[in-house]
């Protein structure tokens, strides 16, 4: 049987076990998928052992996604861009790394949420590895500005030249998080602050009418429950991104494209309970 795993630290709480399992049910594959505590400057080692092992591939999670970008051979271009992978292929003589984040993130606006990205106002809170992961795809989609705002501003600064080339006719510029003043068609919380049970807080008129998207999930999903109750026109937290990028992986490794939404609505009923499942 071919052998995946999902590596992080923590690990304990992801459901991407539970995800692969379903795809490979639907889809007839024969494999297992596991997860995988890494201690904290054991990335390539662990690897290094699984490959040897047979395994097959890997998911990565905070905090290895720069360790698993230094690990692969080569990297797709979305990897490249981000700097940092979320799925290694094994297998032959030299490591893959691709980055479906971002393709994840935007299947869900576009095609769950039924959003389109041309020509929208989208603020982006937070400018760390799932902030550069999202940007390609989100540019690619050429919304008319996209403006990155970080508590530390020289980071988003820095996001900001690096995607520069990318940027086409959409306007990007950087701010700190106290610099958000205008209001934004979306706006993608891509900060950690959630994992802390903090929120950022925007002003009203940033918020008012808004489409609120969180890339965290569950209960911690503090931005998307502050946008609710602070006049967003609808909020989502970043479960269906989380199951969108699986399948991205999954069709990586496996060849097949998975159905997502029967697996995100039994994902959602599990989360908030069977009222709230779409
Ligand atoms: P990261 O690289 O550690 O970046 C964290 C970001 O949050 C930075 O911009 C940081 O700002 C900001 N931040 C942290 N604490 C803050 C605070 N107290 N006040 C203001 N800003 C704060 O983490 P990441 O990999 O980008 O992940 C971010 C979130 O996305 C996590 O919750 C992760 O679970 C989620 N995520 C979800 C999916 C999905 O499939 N749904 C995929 C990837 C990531 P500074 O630069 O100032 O430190």
């Amino acid at each position: 049987m071919d052998e995946y795993l999902v590596v992080g630290n923590p690990v304990e709480h992801s459901l991407s076990p539970q995800i692969h399992a379903a795809f490979a049910e639907q889809t007839k594959q024969d494999m297992g998928y596991a997860k995988a505590l890494v201690p904290l400057g054991g990335f390539a080692e662990f690897v290094d052992r699984f490959a040897a092992g047979g395994g097959k591939g890997l998911n990565v999670t905070v905090p290895f996604k720069p360790d698993a970008f230094a690990y692969v051979d080569e990297h797709d271009q979305a990897a490249q861009t981000a700097q940092a992978v979320n799925t290694i292929i094994l297998g032959g003589n030299r490591s893959r790394g691709a980055n479906t984040d971002g393709v994840g993130l935007r299947t869900d606006l576009t095609q769950r949420h039924g959003l389109a990205l041309a020509g929208q106002k989208i603020l982006v809170l937070g400018a760390g590895g799932a902030a550069q992961g999202i940007l390609q795809p989100l540019l690619e989609a050429c919304p008319s500005e996209i403006i990155i705002a970080n508590r530390t501003l020289a980071k988003a600064e820095t996001v900001v030249q690096a995607f520069a080339p990318l940027q086409g006719e959409t306007k990007l510029f950087a701010v700190g998080l106290q610099g958000i003043v205008d209001r934004a068609d979306i706006v993608i919380n891509s900060t950690s602050m959630g994992l802390q049970g903090e929120t950022a807080v925007l002003p009203q008129q940033v918020i008012e009418g808004a489409f609120c998207y969180d890339l965290a999930y569950g209960s911690s999903a503090v931005f998307c429950a502050w946008a609710r109750d602070h006049g967003a026109r609808a909020v989502s937290d970043g479960l269906g991104m989380l199951v969108e990028q699986a399948a991205t992986s999954f069709e990586i490794w496996r060849g097949v494209r998975p159905a997502t939404q029967t697996v995100y609505s039994q994902l959602r009923e599990q989360i908030d309970g069977p009222k709230q499942a779409r």
